[in-house]
């Protein structure tokens, strides 16, 4: 390839974050499914794993005594302890792979995203997903049929809170049909892609333009 097409960019850090139930776990797989350049950045949790999940793809799960481990070893990117359980962004592999033009999807909350947000703001873009309703969460909760009464009744008295962080964040989509809100992500990450700062390779090209 030449041309523009091939200049070096660096990568991005995409977080998508919602409150329980919005979706952002259906957009997640979805973008990673159609879109040939980002990678999940995959999380270690010390959450018990769900039915459909898979150990070293959709989390490392790991017991509490490892996850203690990891946090005194400062392996963590960031980590915030959500529901009960430990959550964090191993470092490994994310800082090389950012200089090396790879993108990462993040599915993290709020806690999690303002500290990646403080480490390194150039390379992060923050949307957050929020439900058409509170009805219609409750609903989407219910429907997923993967927690129990009281996990769901802790995750809807939690959603309050959690929607509170939505001027966190760079752009707010709201999750009413799956196929428009999954277009919106598509065009905020296409746009970010194109940022002049982290088009790394416009110098030269510039230079050979103006020669
Ligand atoms: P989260 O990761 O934010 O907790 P999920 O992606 O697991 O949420 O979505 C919760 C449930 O709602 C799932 O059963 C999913 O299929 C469903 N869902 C997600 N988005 C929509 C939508 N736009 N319309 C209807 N149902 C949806
Ligand atoms: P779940 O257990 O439903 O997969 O996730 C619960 C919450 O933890 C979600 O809000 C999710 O975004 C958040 N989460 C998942 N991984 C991480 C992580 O590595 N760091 C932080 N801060 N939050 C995470």
């Amino acid at each position: 390839m030449s041309g523009p097409d091939a200049l070096h960019r660096r990568g991005l850090m995409f977080i998508l974050s919602s409150p329980s139930g919005a979706g952002k776990t259906t957009i997640a797989r979805r973008l990673l499914a159609e879109d040939g350049e980002i990678k999940l950045s995959v999380s270690v949790t010390t959450r018990p794993m769900r039915p459909g999940e898979v150990d070293g793809k959709d989390y490392y799960f790991v017991n509490q005594a490892e996850y203690d481990r990891m946090v005194a070893a400062d392996e963590f990117y960031e980590w915030a302890t959500v529901f009960g359980h430990g959550y964090g962004t191993p470092k490994a592999h994310i800082r090389a792979g950012l200089k090396a033009g790879q993108d990462f999807l993040f599915d993290i909350d709020w806690q999690g995203t303002q500290q990646l947000y403080q480490k390194d703001q150039q390379d992060v873009v923050r949307v957050f997903l929020l439900p058409p309703s509170i009805d219609e969460l409750q609903r989407r909760l219910n429907g997923r049929g993967t927690d129990s009464a009281e996990v769901i009744k802790a995750r809807m008295d939690r959603a309050r809170g959690e929607i509170s962080h939505w001027d966190g964040y760079d752009y707010v989509v709201v999750n009413d049909d799956i196929d428009v809100c999954f277009a919106k992500v598509v065009q905020i990450l296409a746009a970010e892609r194109m940022r002049r700062q982290r088009q790394t390779g416009l110098i030269g090209f510039v230079r050979e333009l103006m020669r």
